[in-house]
């Protein structure tokens, strides 16, 4: 008997090798299992997909040359049935190696060779002095705040990660004292018995009911406005999934997984809400995994990763905000969390909710033609109005800051009234150009700019730092012009941090919190200063971190500036994408009692875009832009594959680009191929880029032919000296 192993290698074939010495034969319950085997000189772990017959004809390989594997890493497979399935028909739609897909889907420990960790979960408690002096910490202070917290009962330390961020000095300081100490808990201890939500509305209960009563796999659009209760919806579903003895997965974007979301779910659930995110060390992301595949963890909420979890209960998963960028992986295995969930679904035979105000062209286009059930929320949820929306012509007036004079005004008056302000912005730093005006130079990153396009350095740190946003170069503004010697130099054009300058000086008496990349670099900051801000006026200056997910009550008037570069993009998705942020960002705004606005400052305040959009909402953009899709041929109409080579040498990637294109064959009518193409940054951080788009009306011929195509690419002499890509679905061309 010998294993088929796939390993983390760029090689399309499984391996392989005959069993660790000493340990008995094979067999098909081993599918799954973890082993480390020399490959080459090296030692690899990988997994097994398959058990086969030594004198398997098919692939017979003299078995007495076959290399012993050198150890078993696990007892039990840790891939089982299904998510092993799906981890398959991923490797085959996105035309990668098993074993890359395979590391992908794994946490890095377990990917690494750590066995499967312990999931015994710790919490702390106050010791018998703490509960006698717990009253006598000062009032307010963080150690206080923690003991309250412990005076019932002992807590759970993902809880407090979620309850109390920023909870660790405070044990620190009270374990010295010996006023509290660290105990590991009996499973499921310490939470807090679920709290009731509101009343669902008839919307509401008509989704949840819908969802209630299929039956095995089935796909639901849940189509409601921005503070329409889709969460609340969610809750439902998941409260039953728990009822049921189910598990249930919740994925949500990047920016979106806050612990105000957490913390409101495991408040309304009663059970722990486990977490997945980049945010987690890789010991706290292996344990979760652990715990789901223990079915251990009732409820997941994560990141894109997530949805790689395995769910040995299955009962629900739930793709909140579904249209969202951060669910697509951007390099290495360049899958679509919100299609593979369809996947998961699908082979898991459960109900999978995709929840948006404003859902991806792709799945409109799905539940058009029926095969997604639309679930519909029009309207906000409890008294909450739409918020108005207004246009701003910006066009000859004096700007300052960036501002007209009367959305300054606009601005005044809300804080005045104890309202809170976002400004939008979606640009970082201080200004987006440095320009000498005495002679025109302006600074622009040396490692990404071609002859052609000229990649502008953004200005950083009130003026003193250049910073690419490409590839992350930085380096100190010139005290004088690199080309004439001139002192003229100067910040064009306005970011956040420039926003905030101006803000600073006309709002002197009200506090203002920018919140972008920049500021909410660190774990749990973005929690932090939204706590900082609570209910007070003030002014919020952000980019599309603030976009979603977060409910501000006090916020009723959103002012958009900046949108105008991306109304003329050559994207095919940038209208989209505008779209949905404009909505977006509009949604934060009068989300409680008070009613909400949102100033629009633009320069082209008759542009189709905002104009249908202003007057017929997301769905009348949608159905427009779809009409435009349709007779271009792009998604989700016709289907694409994006073939990007980066080399040194701009000749270099054309050369593997157009040997690629060989091994490919002909356009014709089932595939049309098209470049090599310079790719939208045409260089990169030092290196050259170009690319081939495939674009075929069926998916099927698009995939069949690179079937065909791909085994012979790597084999190519072009290919030694590049780096090459496959993207299929690619959401940026
Ligand atoms: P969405 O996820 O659609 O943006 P949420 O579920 O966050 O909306 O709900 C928005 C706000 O409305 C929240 O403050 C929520 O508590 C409240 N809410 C939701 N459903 C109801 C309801 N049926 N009655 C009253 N308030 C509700
Ligand atoms: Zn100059
Ligand atoms: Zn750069």
């Amino acid at each position: 008997m010998r294993l088929k192993v796939a390993l983390p290698v760029p090689l399309p074939q499984a391996f392989d090798y005959a069993p660790p010495p000493g340990t008995p034969t094979p067999v098909a319950a081993d599918v799954g299992r973890r082993l480390r085997v020399p490959f080459g000189p090296r030692d690899l772990v990988g997994v097994v997909v398959a058990v086969a017959d030594a004198a398997d004809a098919a692939d017979a390989v003299d078995s007495s040359a076959l290399r012993h594997a050198h150890a078993w890493l696990d007892q039990t497979p840790l891939l089982q049935g299904e998510l092993l399935a799906s981890l398959r028909w991923l490797a085959r739609y996105t035309h990668a190696p098993l074993g890359e897909v395979i590391a992908t889907a794994l946490p890095t420990l377990l990917r690494q060779g750590e066995p499967l960790p312990s999931t015994a979960s710790w919490g702390w408690r106050l010791t018998e002095l703490g509960q006698q002096q717990r009253s006598r910490l000062r009032e307010g202070s963080k150690p206080r705040q923690l003991a309250d917290a412990l005076q019932a009962d002992a807590v759970d330390e993902e809880l407090l990660d979620v309850l109390h961020p920023g909870w660790r000095s405070a044990a620190r300081s009270l374990a010295k004292r010996d006023l509290a100490e660290r105990i590991e808990l009996a499973a499921d201890a310490s939470v807090p018995a679920p709290q009731p939500g509101p009343a669902l509305n008839e919307d509401q209960r008509r989704a949840v009911d819908a969802v209630l009563a299929s039956d095995g796999f089935s796909p639901f659009l849940l189509d409601g406005v921005t503070g329409s209760g889709k969460t609340e919806v969610y809750l439902q579903l998941i409260a039953d999934c728990l009822q049921r003895g189910k598990q249930a997965l919740v994925l949500v974007p990047e920016i979106g997984l806050t612990p105000q979301t957490l913390g409101r779910f495991s408040a309304r659930l009663g059970v722990p809400v486990h977490a997945l995110h980049s945010g987690l060390n890789d010991g706290e992301r292996a344990r979760t995994w652990a715990a789901c595949l223990r079915g251990e963890a009732r409820v997941v909420v994560g990141t894109r990763s997530a949805i790689f979890c395995p769910l040995p209960e299955p009962g629900l998963i739930v793709v909140d905000e579904e249209h969202d960028g951060s669910y697509k992986q951007q390099d290495g295995i360049r899958y679509h969390a919100r299609d593979f969930a369809l996947v998961r679904a699908k082979a898991l035979d459960i109900p999978v909710l995709l929840g948006s105000a404003t859902p991806s062209l792709e799945t409109l286009h799905n539940a058009d033609s029926g095969r997604y059930l639309t679930l519909r929320l029009p309207q906000r949820a409890g008294n909450a109005q739409p918020p108005s929306v207004r246009v701003i012509d910006a066009r000859k007036r004096l700007l300052e800051g960036g501002l007209l004079p009367e959305t300054l005004q606009q601005i005044r008056r809300t804080v005045d009234a104890g309202g809170q302000v976002l400004v939008f912005k979606n640009r970082r730093g201080y200004a987006p150009v440095l320009l000498c005006h005495d002679c025109g130079w302006s600074a622009h990153c040396k490692r990404c700019s071609t002859e052609q396009q000229l990649t502008p350095m953004t200005v950083h740190a009130g003026g003193r730092r250049l910073q690419c946003h490409h590839c992350g170069a930085r380096q100190p503004t010139p005290p004088a012009c690199p080309d004439c010697g001139g002192l003229a130099l100067q910040p064009q054009g306005i970011g956040t941090e420039r926003l905030e300058e101006v803000l600073g000086e006309k709002f002197s008496d009200i506090p203002i919190f920018r919140i972008d990349r920049s500021t909410t670099q660190r774990r749990d900051a973005l929690a932090k200063q939204l706590q900082a801000i609570g209910d007070q006026p003030g002014i919020l200056i952000g980019t599309q971190i603030l976009a979603k997910g977060h409910d501000l009550p006090q916020l009723t008037l959103v002012v958009v500036v900046g949108v105008d570069e991306g109304l003329f993009s050559a994207d095919f998705r940038a209208g989209e994408k505008l779209a949905q942020l404009l909505i977006q960002v509009a949604g934060r705004a009068g989300r409680a009692l008070k009613p909400g606005q949102v100033w629009l400052q633009t320069h082209h305040p008759d542009h189709p875009l905002l104009t249908t959009l202003i007057n017929g909402g997301y769905h009348a953009f949608a159905r427009q832009e779809k009409q435009q899709r349709e007779l271009a041929g792009f998604p989700p109409f016709g289907h694409l594959a994006l073939m990007r080579a980066e080399a040194k040498h701009i000749d270099t990637a054309r050369e593997f680009l157009q040997a690629a294109r060989h091994a490919l064959g002909q356009s014709d009518t089932t595939l049309e191929i098209q470049g090599p193409l310079p790719a939208p940054m045409p260089r990169r951080a030092g290196f050259h880029r170009a690319q081939l788009l495939l674009s075929a009306p069926q998916r099927r011929d698009l995939h069949r032919r690179l079937d065909e195509a791909l085994p012979r690419i790597p084999a190519l002499l072009e290919a030694r000296k590049v780096r090459w890509s496959l993207d299929v679905d690619p959401v940026d061309l």
